[in-house]
């Protein structure tokens, strides 16, 4: 299939028919691997191909909201079975068109299919509540509704979960769907449609436009049909949507950026906080709203934690995500590579200490593509734009902390609050921190990253909008009350 890819041409899904744009643009979809590979061409569409998938969308929603919502469920049951059944086929194809490793790209897919399953059974939940009424005759209840057509803006960075955690209570809540991917990343989207179709979605209730964000992207922000936006990429796009779509009285949901932090406290496993440490900040190639990109370290381990950090990192394998002994592959883009060398630069003008990495990697298998090294600053003080800004990408800076009350005063010294992590044996110390990080997903002795289908997801401060996404607090977003 991968190698058919390299000449096919891909379209937008509009009322349940494979359409180009109509401007007849098209782009290639570049593997960030070797840019001289690509996988197909797709579409670039209009903001009149945007307004035509609301249409339809807008036409689907009577019937789709009225479809008994077992009925919806089995559909969210077929489409994850068929894209169970092409783990392997998906995996590779977002592999190649974001650069993540096999290994994480085939979990991530899988991941994609754990959610529609959620939601699949979420459809035989009860939805709503019956309440005591003050007279005798009236029987009082209050029932969970849809909102009608709906935005979905996704991003890149995990372009199969995303949209899964997305689509999936927003179709099982009797919504109709306008997705706007990435447009880096169409391809695995093509792959979480063509699942909903084959699954016997009826036409209109799920509608694919592949373009850029100022186009399609804008009209569907704009569009008063829309009556609701689930965003998740950077602070500046979203916090620029929330107030288009505010304007016009429609609702918002961001998941926005992060700048998390791992701790690591006195009576720490030094091997295992390395280990944790790496994992957080260079898989995806630290291209994770929840990566980890601060490592807070109490001074008395620091030398010790500083050298094995940088010895394990410089072992690490980098190359092409399709080979099976590569730990990091590239970042995505020739933007997000320049973004992160430029912020390298910084680190170096600010007075951190590079310890390891640092440049753009050279030699025939890396001159194709977008790769940098895992680098790791230490000498990082809080202030520091480098310990201030997103920078997502394979980079961690080391901050000392004089004790547990510093370390948390520094964790919680950003504008974010994605994710925290904490690593030691002391319970007390680790329900402290529980209590006192400003993140809205705590991990004690794991990776900054990683959550699971049936708990909320979000975060604190800037980093998301307030409602979280995902397990039953989804619902919130993705439908309103109806008193009876
Ligand atoms: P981005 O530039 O904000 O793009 C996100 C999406 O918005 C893309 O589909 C983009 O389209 C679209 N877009 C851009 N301008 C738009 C506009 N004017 N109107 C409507 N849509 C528009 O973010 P990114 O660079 O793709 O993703 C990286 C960011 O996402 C990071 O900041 C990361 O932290 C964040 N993120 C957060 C979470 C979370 O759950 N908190 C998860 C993953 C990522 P294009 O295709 O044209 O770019
Ligand atoms: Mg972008």
């Amino acid at each position: 299939m991968t190698q058919a890819q390299n000449g096919k041409t891909f379209r937008n899904y509009i009322g349940g028919q494979w359409l180009d744009a109509s401007n007849g643009a098209a782009t290639p979809n570049l593997n960030p691997a070797n840019t001289q590979r690509t996988l197909g061409t797709f579409p670039s569409a209009t903001r009149a191909d945007a307004q035509n998938a609301i249409q339809a969308a807008h036409d689907a929603f009577a019937a789709w909201s009225r479809t008994p919502m077992p009925k919806r469920g089995e559909i969210l049951h077929r489409a994850a079975n068929w894209m169970d059944a092409r783990l392997d086929e998906i995996g590779e194809a977002l592999t190649r068109e974001e650069g993540k490793t096999f290994a994480e790209a085939r979990g991530e897919v899988a991941r994609g299919v754990s959610i529609l399953r959620y939601f699949a059974g979420q459809c035989m939940e009860p939805t709503g509540d019956v309440y005591p009424s003050a007279s005798a005759s009236t029987l009082l209840f209050a029932e969970r509704v849809p909102l009608g057509v709906v935005g979905l803006i996704t991003p890149w960075n995990f372009p199969a979960a995303i949209p899964a955690w997305k689509m999936a209570p927003a179709l099982a809540y009797g919504n109709t769907v306008v997705f706007k991917p990435a447009e880096i990343t169409p391809l695995t989207a093509w792959y979480i449609v063509s699942a909903f179709e084959q699954a016997g979605l009826p036409p209109g209730v799920l509608n694919l436009v592949v373009g850029r964000g100022s186009q399609a992207g804008q009209e569907l922000v704009e569009n008063p049909k829309v009556k609701a936006i689930s965003f998740t990429g950077s602070n500046e796009v979203g916090t620029r949507i929330a107030a288009t779509v505010a304007q016009r009285g429609g609702k918002t949901q961001l998941e926005l950026g992060g700048k998390n932090p791992i701790v690591i406290l006195n009576d720490a496993d030094i091997a295992r906080a390395v280990e944790l440490t790496v994992q957080g900040a260079m898989l995806s190639t630290g291209q994770k709203c929840t990566a980890t990109s601060r490592a807070i370290v109490v001074r008395e381990l620091a030398k010790d934690y500083g050298e094995a950090l940088a010895a394990r990192v410089k072992q690490l394998r980098v190359g092409d995500g399709m080979q099976s002994d590569v730990y990091m592959g590239p970042l995505v883009s020739a933007d997000a590579e320049k973004t992160v060398l430029e912020y390298i630069a910084v680190g170096k003008n600010e007075g951190a200490r590079l310890v390891t990495g640092g440049e753009k990697l050279r030699g025939d298998e890396y001159d194709s593509g977008f790769f940098v090294a895992p680098t790791v600053f230490d000498k990082v003080t809080s202030d520091m734009r480098i310990a201030q800004e997103e920078i997502f990408g394979p980079v961690v800076g080391v901050i000392e902390a004089k004790d547990i009350d510093d370390a948390i005063t520094l964790a919680n010294h950003t504008r974010f609050g994605l994710s925290a992590s904490v690593v030691t044996r002391d319970l007390n110390l680790a329900l402290r921190f529980m209590r006192e990080i400003e993140a809205g997903i705590v991990h004690v002795n794991s990776m900054t990253a990683g959550a699971e289908p049936q708990v909320p997801f979000g975060g604190f401060k800037d980093s998301s909008s307030g409602t979280r996404e995902q397990g039953k607090a989804a619902r919130e977003f993705f439908t309103q009350w109806k008193t009876v």
